[in-house]
């Protein structure tokens, strides 16, 4: 009787894990229907113009970079080609993409032909793709169902899929059975947690469906993209697929870990070499603290120079931290010093910035910070701040938009061994050919000697080990360049 009873509810429960899923493939076949021409073979295509826009090295927090495009985009089952035309710098661009789910192939202007290096970039396209039409998405979760959840109310069924390192909540209307939007969660090195929402509005042409307006909110809301699509027709221009390079083959993701290389530079400062990132920070003794310049682009960089400071100058604390400027290569490796108690010392324009850097979400791959919760100390300074003790001093010099890089750029002046710390932005060739200095480098020139300033050395923190750029510059070499006509 007990078996019996025990086969009847396993009967149940393998019928109910059935029935689920039969369900969810009704319900995603039903929708990817809506998006499919109702003859075989026909290729749709799609006129659009999009806004697409990126953080960049800009010379405020959070500016952005706004590409306008317009073009053609046309699918086929598995098959998505786009052909675009961007104006930017008043001049028009065009690309070619080609994606069928096994390649990606895409033309420059230059005619190249290039593919992403590996299966994980290939993948990820769908991601990009779901900007102009839900359809390679829906067949991805078709063919991963087993990996996928779902989750249904009456009127939303929400279906969750992991692409890579992402996780996409996808959000289908049952009642119209068509994808209303797309929640994309992901981590990023530098940012932390990351949310972005497609919302699709759409139109029909007789029975087929597809987006007409999408918005995506990108970067947790602080970028809006737009796409306007409009049907062109079926079957309208020619066929021509490309193919993969023959000898061609995709790498799998390879994880690239940066270690910290020491340096002595002068007895009392040591550079802190990040070589696989190209960039530096420096690790300044006073008599019973400790000073860092520049935090590289991670917690896990930030977390590196803590430990080997404590390592090797246990009596000391790391009493301050700052940077030269807002960009992730300075500024991406405070956080862990926020939990170590370390003072942050910055630009006061800064303050907002670097406060959204440390309060933001980092547990889809926490920091120290993440479980500490810390509030960080802050000195905030407009033109200059001075740390000083018995055996050295360092100013912190507001150079600003001069610098032709950054408004809040700032420059490490150590007073005894008369040194100049910069960021980015003296450019001298290794081979000491000397050339005609830009106008950041020619800027910074000009505000050493108005403010008559001592310097023998310039210490550059990116690039290192760069072929091509001196990282240490004799100062005789800044005045060849900037007095050079
Ligand atoms: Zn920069």
């Amino acid at each position: 009787m007990k078996n019996f009873l025990l086969s009847i509810g396993l009967l149940f429960v393998t019928t109910s894990v059935y029935t689920y899923a039969i369900e969810t493939t009704n319900l995603l076949q039903k929708t990817l229907i809506h998006y499919t021409p109702q003859e075989q073979n026909s290729r749709v295509a799609f006129a659009y113009t999009a806004s697409v826009s990126r953080f960049y090295h800009s010379p405020k927090p959070y500016d952005t970079y706004t590409n306008n495009s317009f073009g053609r985009f046309e699918i086929e089952g598995n098959v998505f080609i786009k052909h675009d035309s961007i104006f930017a710098d008043n001049k028009y661009y065009s690309n070619d993409y080609f994606y069928d789910e096994q390649d990606l192939l895409s033309k420059s202007p230059s005619d190249s032909l290039f593919l992403p290096q590996t299966n994980s970039a290939l993948q990820e396209q769908i991601i990009h793709l779901s900007f102009y039409s839900p359809i390679p998405l829906l067949r991805f979760a078709l063919k991963h169902q087993d990996e996928v959840t779902v989750e249904s109310t009456k009127h939303l069924a929400k279906i969750e899929v992991g692409i890579e390192e992402y996780t996409i909540l996808m959000f289908i209307n049952r009642d119209k059975l068509l994808v209303d939007s797309l929640q994309i969660f992901y981590y990023d090195s530098y940012y932390g947690n990351i949310k972005n929402v497609l919302h699709y509005k759409h139109s029909a042409i007789e029975t087929l469906y597809f987006p007409a307006t999408v918005l995506h909110f990108k970067m947790n809301s602080k970028i809006i993209d737009t796409l306007q699509t409009s049907f062109v027709g079926y079957n309208i221009f020619e066929k021509s697929d490309p193919q993969r390079p023959k000898d061609f083959a995709y790498q799998s993701k390879k994880k690239t870990q940066t270690t910290l290389k020491d340096t002595i530079l002068t007895p009392t400062m040591r550079a802190l070499q990040f070589r696989e990132e190209r960039i530096q920070s420096y690790l300044l003794e006073f008599s019973n603290f400790l000073v860092i310049l520049e935090a590289p682009l991670t917690s896990d960089i930030g977390e590196q120079i803590i430990q080997y400071a404590k390592r090797t100058y246990p009596n000391k604390p790391i009493k301050y931290v700052s940077y030269s400027h807002h960009h992730p290569h300075y500024t991406g490796g405070l956080r862990p010093f926020v939990h170590n108690g370390t003072t942050i010392v910055t630009k006061t324009e800064n303050k907002d910035y670097l406060e959204s850097l440390f309060t933001n979400s980092h547990s889809l791959n926490p920091d120290s910070l993440e479980f500490s919760k810390k509030i960080p100390a802050f000195i905030t300074y407009d033109s200059t701040f001075t740390i000083t003790d018995a055996i050295d001093s360092l100013q912190l010099l507001h150079l600003g938009i001069r610098s032709n890089h950054t408004y809040d750029y700032t420059l490490f002046y150590k007073t005894k061994e008369k040194l100049l710390l910069v960021g980015d932005l003296v450019w001298i060739t290794n081979n000491s050919i000397v050339n005609k200095a830009g106008k950041g480098q020619k800027a910074l020139y000009d505000f050493i000697n108005e403010k008559a300033i001592p310097v023998k050395t310039i210490y550059q923190a990116w690039p290192v080990m760069s072929p091509k750029y001196k990282t240490i510059i004799p100062f005789v070499e800044l005045k060849a360049s900037a007095e050079m006509r």
